[in-house]
């Protein structure tokens, strides 16, 4: 049964679960989108600077909610980690970023990577690996054209799980992505500790480079460390002609953001390869 009264405005307000009924109504919601497959993704192109070619893309979830419309991953994550349905949520995500890949290969994408985002939530399941393996042999894929993308809050969760499953992913081929680098945890130790291969500079930093002096030593020094590491780094959220000018300079490696690509939803992503297929970026 579905319960469209006033509580809904408070459920979609930031703070949620001001309301305890409005929370169980958001939860019964979300377990219905499971079973009404109501999810999708929406798949965001992340950019080669010097290629100024399609470097791979990052999987973003999306609800259709049935009177909402797209509910944005930000307003629902929170709420699917409390009623305990992040993890198998994340295996759907991972599983239909299977599925998108093998389509895009067959649309003529020949060497297409995929970045997906995980939970603190889905690190602490040990057998995370092994479902990732079966998963990836139904779809006949290789752990390598994967990235799986972390914050620093998951790296510092239970610190020896947590290598113990990045090793077990490594050893399937899988990347990682340090995501939202700079607004976690502020140690740095789990840098050398960890198999990490790249870091996503997040992207209040690169929005605030072109007028905020602080800002932009934060980006240029981020990069110059993450190469003395020997690590490839990314800038999200890069919105205008200038960002890109000033992270060519700074040698950035990938680029993504809205100027280049809104994420594009699952439907539209046979249209959007024929065109990738021949695009170069400015
Ligand atoms: P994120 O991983 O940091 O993803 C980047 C967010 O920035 C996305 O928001 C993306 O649409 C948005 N974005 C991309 N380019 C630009 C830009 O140029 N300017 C601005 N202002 N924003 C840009 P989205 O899709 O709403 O996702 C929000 C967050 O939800 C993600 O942040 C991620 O933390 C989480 N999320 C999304 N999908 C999943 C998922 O499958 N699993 C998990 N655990 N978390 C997810
Ligand atoms: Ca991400
Ligand atoms: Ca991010
Ligand atoms: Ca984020």
């Amino acid at each position: 049964a579905k319960h469209h009264g006033r509580n809904c405005y408070y459920v979609f307000n930031d703070q949620m679960s001001v309301d305890l009924a409005a929370r169980l109504q958001l939860e019964a919601e979300l377990k219905q989108a499971i079973t009404e497959q109501q999810f999708s993704l929406s798949l965001q192109p992340k950019v080669c600077l010097t290629k100024r070619k399609l470097h791979s893309f990052e999987a973003l979830l999306r609800w259709q909610h049935p009177t909402r419309g797209t509910v944005p991953p930000d307003l629902f994550i929170d709420a699917l980690e409390q009623a305990q349905l992040m993890v198998d949520v994340g295996y759907w995500v991972f599983e239909r970023s299977c599925q998108l890949c093998v389509q895009m290969m067959q649309q003529g994408l020949t060497d297409v990577v995929m970045a997906v985002n995980l939970s603190a939530t889905q690190f602490l399941q040990v057998d995370l690996a092994d479902n990732f393996a079966r998963i990836l042999a139904k779809y006949q894929l290789n752990g390598a054209q994967f990235e799986l993308e972390l914050t620093e809050s998951t790296l510092v969760n239970n610190v020896s799980q947590t290598l113990d499953i990045m090793h077990q992913l490594k050893a399937l081929g899988f990347a990682f992505a340090i995501d939202d680098f700079g607004t976690g945890y502020s140690s740095l130790n789990y840098l050398k500790r960890m198999p990490v291969d790249t870091i996503k500079i997040d992207k209040s930093f690169i929005q605030g480079m072109q007028d905020n002096e602080a800002d932009l030593q934060i980006v240029i020094s981020t990069i110059a460390m993450v190469h003395k590491l020997g690590l490839q780094v990314v800038a999200e959220g890069v919105e205008t002609a200038e960002n890109v000018a000033q992270l060519r300079y700074y040698q950035c490696d990938i680029l993504q953001g809205y100027y280049f690509s809104r994420p594009i939803p699952e439907t539209e992503i046979n249209e959007f390869i024929q065109q990738v297929l021949t695009q170069q970026w400015p």
